[in-house]
């Protein structure tokens, strides 16, 4: 779990094979790593995913499991009870998690990039102590609050106020699209801190435990896909906190918002990855298995052309993700690549997602098959964590700079 990032990948002389890193460049331990999660994702999540989406239940028992296999604190290091391990890592246990299953994944990077991480940033020590520990363990789970009902793309543009009140804060307002909402142990929440400046200078973040008086979650959203995963509103009606719920400085929350977003970026293009490597799985599968005119579907030309379409994305898709995940670990910039690798992924998901159900035809437009539900869990990717348009505007940005 503690793998490293590989060095440069060595030039290997012809015939040497065994010297050749493989087409990633990842480390032994990492291949084994990717292995295991994926052993374990189709020996424990696969059975349950279609069960789970169809009756929209939270996966409680096998998120549990990913816990006790330290997929939920994957970037926490050893000391707060996680596993230490690097961004890389970290993308490989989401593309194989993802692969079986979204509605795990989303859990999954929720936990680790948008609540782990900014603990890990700038919370202080009692903080992460307090919360990384059970959050790494799988004893609860976090969610982000950042998005409300009249912003979202716009996240700054909120009205969720924390106003003091002695030497703690109130809160209240309302949070949409929440992730974990209702199963969180902990809510990291973004309100205006500071009416007198322009709003994404005035926003400070909380982390508020989940049974803490005026917080409340709505009912669950019923979505067209990752449909296992809650997804709430969450109200907060006059919820004291003390001063210490601040996480960072008080007003410079929006830096923590966005920070947290382009790291969990490259999660959410793990994820994009995951499901379109499944749907190209299924599509080889069922080509050699199905016949029509006295031949496997694979004969046909049309369909080979297609295969080879999806495959090339996602090769291009894996090495854009695992080049921002290298990037962040080497302490370099990495937004730019964060929402290419989003961007490139997520509409590979979905260019997948859609040819496999073509592939299967009917058999891909009911539920006994896997295809119809990726392409149902593929759209959200293009959704979340900022849209295609925003991954747009964001990458537009740098090549214009
Ligand atoms: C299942 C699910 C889970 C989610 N989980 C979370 C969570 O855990 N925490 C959280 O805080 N949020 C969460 N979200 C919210 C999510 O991040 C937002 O839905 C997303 O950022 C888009 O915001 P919006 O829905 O308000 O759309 P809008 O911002 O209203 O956008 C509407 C459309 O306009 C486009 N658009 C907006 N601005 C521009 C522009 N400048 N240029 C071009 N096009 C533009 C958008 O791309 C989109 O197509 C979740 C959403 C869903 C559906």
């Amino acid at each position: 779990m503690t793998a490293s990032v590989p060095s440069e990948t060595r030039n290997a002389e012809p015939g040497t094979r065994n010297d050749y890193p493989g087409p990633y460049g990842l480390s032994e331990e990492q291949e084994i790593f990717k292995r295991t999660v994926h052993e374990f994702a189709e020996r424990e999540i696969v059975p349950v995913a279609h069960e789970l989406d169809e009756k929209v239940e939270y996966p409680r028992a096998t998120v549990a499991k990913m816990g006790q296999l330290g997929l939920l604190g994957l970037l926490v290091p050893e000391e707060y009870g996680g596993a230490g391990a690097s961004t890389l890592d970290y993308v490989l246990g989401m593309e194989e998690i993802s692969w079986a299953d979204a509605s795990h994944s989303v859990v999954m990077s929720v936990n680790n990039s948008l609540v782990c991480e900014p603990i890990l940033r700038f919370g202080a020590e009692e903080q992460k102590r307090r919360f990384l520990v059970p959050l790494a363990g799988g004893e609860y789970v976090g969610a982000y609050c950042l998005s409300e009902p009249t912003s979202g793309s716009d996240a700054s543009n909120m009205s969720t106020q924390a106003r003091r009140d002695g030497d703690g804060w109130v809160l209240n307002g309302t949070k949409s699209w929440i992730t974990n909402g209702g199963e969180a142990g902990v809510y990291l929440v973004y309100a205006l801190s500071n009416p007198n400046v322009p709003k994404s200078r005035g926003i400070t973040a909380f982390l508020v435990p989940a049974n803490t008086p005026g917080l409340r979650a709505g009912k669950k959203e019923k979505k067209l896909g990752i449909r296992a995963s809650s997804t709430t509103q969450i109200f907060f009606e006059d919820c004291r906190v003390p001063a210490d719920a601040v996480i960072g400085t008080v007003d410079e929350g929006f830096k923590i918002a966005m920070a947290t977003l382009d790291g969990g970026r490259i999660g959410i293009g793990a994820q994009a990855l995951g499901i379109a490597q499944r749907a190209l799985d299924e599509s080889v599968r069922y080509s050699k298995e199905r016949e029509a005119f006295g031949h496997p579907i694979a004969d046909f030309q049309g369909l080979q052309w297609r295969m080879a379409d999806m495959a090339t994305r996602v090769e291009c898709a894996r090495l854009l993700v695992y080049r921002a995940a290298r990037m962040k670990d080497a302490g370099q910039s990495f937004s730019k690549e964060a929402s290419m690798a989003k961007l490139f992924a997520s509409e590979t998901a979905m260019f997948c997602a859609h040819a496999a159900v073509q592939m299967f035809g009917g058999y891909g437009y009911v539920r006994e098959y896997a295809v119809e539900k990726l392409f149902r869990d593929a759209k959200i990717t293009e959704i979340y964590e900022g849209t295609s348009e925003v991954q747009r505007l964001v990458i537009s940005r740098h090549v214009l700079r």
